[in-house]
């Protein structure tokens, strides 16, 4: 097994068609806490349509590439992909689209109810999506810092380095002497000659 851990984000979903944040505008300060409680509603007509673009994409080579070589994996993106492409034990650190939740009756949701309404049909309470928004604390925070400097090498990928999320990552696994690798373009065919590379060479 390779001593690689890989930080991705949304730079490795845009050959499978997801947009970047950058790309999709204004939508980044409306996934925020602040949205989510005034305008309940739109944000989960907002949600619901990234949802539907999510759920009809596929990983591409550099999930794949990932998930075989079993390359454990952060992630800043709520895509799914890396699961779908195979991966086990992915730290999705703002969470996914996977389901809503009623914090009162402590069950999950799939997305279809919301598609009926937002308030849960037990108690009334509106449904918390599974995602991190801004505002919000982030998943997994220690666990991926202990991961990313465990490793002797760290491969980051599809991240502009503007989240301080990430950059804190990388901070803490450079300090613990783990060598950083960037790929930030054309993730799809970079990733798995890395790898291929790598492999070569253990
Ligand atoms: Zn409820």
């Amino acid at each position: 097994m390779l001593d690689l851990v890989a930080i991705t984000g949304a730079g490795i979903s845009k050959a499978s068609g997801i947009p970047t944040f950058v790309e999709m505008g204004d939508l980044r300060e409306k996934l925020s806490r602040d949205y989510f409680r005034a305008h309940p509603k739109n944000f989960y007509q907002i949600v619901l349509d990234m949802k539907k673009k999510i759920d009809s994409a596929q990983p591409n080579a550099a999930h794949r590439a990932l998930a075989e070589c079993r390359i454990p994996v952060i992630t800043m993106n709520i895509d799914g992909l890396h699961t779908k492409a195979g991966s086990e034990g992915v730290l999705e650190v703002h969470g996914n689209l996977d389901y809503v939740e009623c914090l009162r009756c402590k069950k999950r949701h799939g997305y279809h109810e919301v598609e009926e309404s937002i308030y849960c049909k037990g108690c009334g309470s509106i449904y918390e999506p599974n995602v991190v928004l801004y505002g919000d604390s982030i998943r997994h925070f220690y666990e991926a810092i202990e991961l990313a400097g465990s490793c002797k090498q760290v491969l980051v990928i599809g991240t502009s380095f503007y989240t301080s999320t990430v950059n804190v990552f990388v901070d803490s696994a450079r300090m613990a002497g783990v060598k950083i690798h960037v790929i930030n373009k054309d993730a799809e065919n970079e990733v798995p000659k890395f790898l291929k590379e790598l492999s070569s060479k253990a």
